[in-house]
């Protein structure tokens, strides 16, 4: 607002995007890529981007495509597994690989800053859970998504994939796991630099760090859909505001509040629950040249999902480093950076019974995240050697992980306790907000593709802005799920811009 009381022309973007973590990112580079001339602004509270779950220490950086996760292939009571979940994420997992490589086509990205091959791995070694896999592995086997997927049972086919896995593994107990090659690790948060900072260079967008928005409102004019959101920045000069006609909140685990404060009815079905997490790293990098794999199991009974443990090969900044967990626990923080009240702030008349129902009926989460909380350095060592016999004490050394605020949603059933991401925006598509956490990153192209079909729909079908579209995700309007001859030509294309095989 200027001294007169009118307001400045600078003030006013095209877009706001609250917070810099891989969901603003993305949704920064593909509306750039739509229309270079919008103006966009980026606010983030903390002093640099992906400093929050989008930081590679923060997540488990496998670039979620279904190949390993057994969470996203639930058993069901005919004794079958559901897979549509799991071929809906790797679609979502191709169409991220499909904009990077149009991106590295174009000579701006740069694929080896934050992407790596490694393969994905499912090891079990109990005989119910073994009877699981191999059903898992029938059904997902058959479909095209998944057809390299390979079985094996031989303990000397499964050493040459897992090596630490196996070494020192008592000879009796039966082993069996499946691989798929051509799996990746991500680390997220060099990709969100890598988005953002040509983007800050050429002044397509500006970023301010270190300024948190602390409030946001919609102005109101005489014709409501012309109105502007009026967002209130706090930061190292004190408050002011600026203005836009539509808002993202990309503010991962500060979503719900802004949510909340921005007064749209669609935030009254929305609670969040908390689930905190910590690592065992091994930065011992003889060790982590072992292996060149994520290794998942199966989670324990009433693990949120997101909990299952898995044994991972990460580069982070260029460095090998191993990371085993997570071990989950309950902190009522909604950031790692956050307020011990978040979870107290965010209890509103319209969310406390969802809440108390999702408590009442989640009794064995609730038992199992005690459980974890209550654990002791050894026996998180020894959950540590079911995957890895040979590991030792000394080599591993704990980390807090990001926090991962799931969505509790109120319905006609009652509360809800969802574990996936959702996309929360309103009616007029003025604002949109991201809850919710998996697979999150990894199909981060995806759910900002619902983001712009739902807040930009007419210009998104225009002539011009199809054309940029296509141009940079050749496969959209087809379905890779139900054509396999796409799906192919997909992969095919992403493998040689982005250096993938297998
Ligand atoms: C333990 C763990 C393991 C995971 N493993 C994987 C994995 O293997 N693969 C995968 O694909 N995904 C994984 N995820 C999920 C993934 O990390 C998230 O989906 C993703 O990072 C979310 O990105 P984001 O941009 O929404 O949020 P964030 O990265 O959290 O960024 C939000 C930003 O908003 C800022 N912010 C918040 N409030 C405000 C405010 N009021 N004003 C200004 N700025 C604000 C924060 O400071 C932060 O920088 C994992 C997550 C966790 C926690």
């Amino acid at each position: 607002m200027q001294q007169d009381g009118s307001f400045s022309a600078d003030a006013r973007f095209d877009a706001v995007l609250v917070g810099a973590g891989i969901m603003s990112a993305t949704l920064a580079a593909l509306l750039h890529e739509l229309d270079p001339g919008l103006r966009l602004l980026l606010v983030e509270r903390l002093e640099g981007p992906a400093r929050e779950s989008t930081a590679a220490v923060n997540n488990a950086g496998t670039g979620h495509a279904a190949n390993c996760e057994l969470n996203y292939t639930p058993m069901q009571a005919d004794g079958t597994v559901a897979t549509a979940k799991a071929v809906a994420i790797n679609a979502g997992f191709e169409r991220s690989l499909e904009f990077w490589g149009s991106l590295r086509e174009r000579g701006q990205l740069d694929p080896g800053a934050f992407l790596h091959q490694a393969d994905h791995i499912s090891a079990v070694w109990t005989p119910e859970n073994i009877a699981f896999l191999r059903q898992r592995f029938e059904q997902l086997s058959q479909i095209p998504a998944f057809a390299s997927m390979r079985w094996s049972e031989e303990r000397t086919e499964l050493t040459e994939w897992m090596p630490l896995v196996m070494a020192g593994r008592d000879l009796k107990q039966p082993v069996a796991a499946t691989r798929i090659e051509r799996g990746t690790d991500v680390d997220f948060g060099a990709l969100t630099r890598a988005y953002l900072e040509p983007l800050q260079r050429s002044g397509a967008l500006c970023v301010e760090y270190g300024t948190q928005v602390c409030d946001l409102n919609r102005l109101r004019r005489g014709d409501m859909r012309e109105a502007d959101w009026r967002v209130i920045l706090q930061g190292p000069s004190g408050k002011r505001e600026v203005r836009s006609p539509f808002v993202f909140l990309g503010a991962g685990g500060g979503a719900l509040p802004l949510l909340q404060r921005s007064g749209i009815p669609e935030a009254d079905d929305f609670a969040g629950f908390p689930v905190s997490g910590l690592w065992l790293v091994c930065g011992d990098a003889q060790l982590a040249a072992k292996q060149r794999a994520k290794v998942y199991g199966k989670a324990a009974v009433g693990a949120p999902p997101m909990s299952v443990p898995h044994l991972d090969t990460r580069w982070i900044d260029g460095q090998r480093s191993l990371l085993f967990g997570p071990f989950a626990g309950f902190s009522s923080k909604f950031l790692k950076q956050g307020s011990l009240l978040d979870l107290p702030a965010s209890v509103r008349a319209t969310n406390l019974l969802p809440m108390l129902q999702v408590g009442a009926t989640n009794l064995e989460l609730v038992q199992y995240l005690i459980n974890q909380l209550r654990q002791s350095p050894t026996q998180r060592h020894e959950a540590l050697q079911q995957f890895m016999p040979t590991a030792r004490a000394e080599d591993w050394s704990l980390s807090v992980a990001g926090q991962r605020v799931q969505i509790i949603k109120r319905s006609k059933q009652g509360g809800r306790l969802q574990l996936g991401t959702e996309v929360v925006a309103s009616k007029d598509g003025s604002l949109a907000a991201l809850l919710g956490a998996s697979p999150g990153a990894s199909t981060a192209v995806t759910i900002m593709l619902e983001v712009l079909q739902r807040c930009f729909k007419d210009r998104l079908a225009s002539a011009p802005w199809q054309e940029r579209l296509r141009a940079l995700l050749p496969s959209i309007g087809g379905d890779p799920v139900r054509d396999p001859d796409l799906l192919l030509a997909m992969r095919q294309r992403s493998d040689a811009l982005l250096g993938l095989t297998g």
